[in-house]
């Protein structure tokens, strides 16, 4: 493993931009009369270089998310002492290498999906493998996920794949600034688990919603992970200007 230089200023930032998230976190509990030990920081990495991320796990940001299976192939070799969760859209031709890089795989988007990701584990010898599935819940034509009204009758064919544990559903919030127009999408996967989970005992009830811009309503809906970059990172560069060094 390379050992890759922790910029001490950079730890103190990034330490300083967890707690205050974890301020806020802990903020939105209260107000939801919710205990804050029960929501997870999931730190969104993407784009940011591999050195920076690695203060980040010093500064305590442990558990690391990821959208690309290519971008995070080159960083979780090199980065020890976290806990990776993919967030973004996993192609069928990148399950493998998805299993061997992550610790839980939140967008589960297909029984398609599910079922390959069963097979390879079995494959990998990767026995119960922690997911989510990905709920499109404001049946956008531009996401990926289940279908919310569907889910239920997949129920029996996703409990026998051995291999995957379901651990509960993940959705993109309405990707406006305002977070009060996210707050009907998260209370609706709420409801969409609890109706799930009344009659379908394998589902867990990880809650994964919220973002930056959002994430202190979902804890308020009742977000069990929050799935957070620009907060604790920074802004990243605009998709039109990536650097050439970055360019995929
Ligand atoms: C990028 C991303 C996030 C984090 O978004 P921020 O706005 O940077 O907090 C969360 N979830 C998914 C699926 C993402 O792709």
């Amino acid at each position: 493993m390379t050992t890759l230089a922790v910029d001490p200023d950079e730890v103190e930032r990034l330490r300083h931009a967890r707690e205050q998230v974890l301020e806020r976190i802990a903020a939105a509990c209260a107000r939801a009369s919710r205990d804050a030990a029960a929501v997870t920081l999931v730190a969104v990495s993407k784009t940011v270089p591999a050195a920076r991320v690695r203060s980040g796990v010093v500064a305590g940001l442990t558990v690391l998310g990821e959208n690309r299976v290519q971008e995070a192939a080159a960083k979780i070799p090199v980065i020890e002492g976290a806990t990776w969760h993919l967030v973004g859209a996993l192609q069928a031709n990148k399950a493998r290498r998805a299993l061997e890089l992550f610790d839980v795989l939140e967008s589960v988007h297909s029984l398609a999906l599910a079922r390959r990701l069963d097979r390879l584990a079995h494959q990998l010898g990767r026995a119960r493998v922690p997911v989510l599935l990905q709920v499109n819940v404001d049946q956008d034509p531009a996401k990926a996920g289940f279908d919310p009204d569907g889910l239920e009758a997949l129920a029996s064919q996703l409990d026998e794949l051995p291999a995957l544990e379901i651990r509960g559903l993940m959705t993109i919030g309405r990707l406006t600034t305002d977070p009060e127009a996210a707050r009907p999408t998260f209370g609706a996967l709420r409801s969409l688990s609890e109706r799930l989970r009344a009659r379908w005992p394998g589902l867990g009830g990880e809650l994964s919603m919220g973002m930056s811009d959002d994430y202190e309503v979902a804890i308020e809906e009742g977000a069990t992970i929050v799935r957070v970059g620009r907060a604790l990172f920074g802004e990243r560069p605009e998709p039109g200007i990536v650097p050439v060094s970055r360019a995929r």
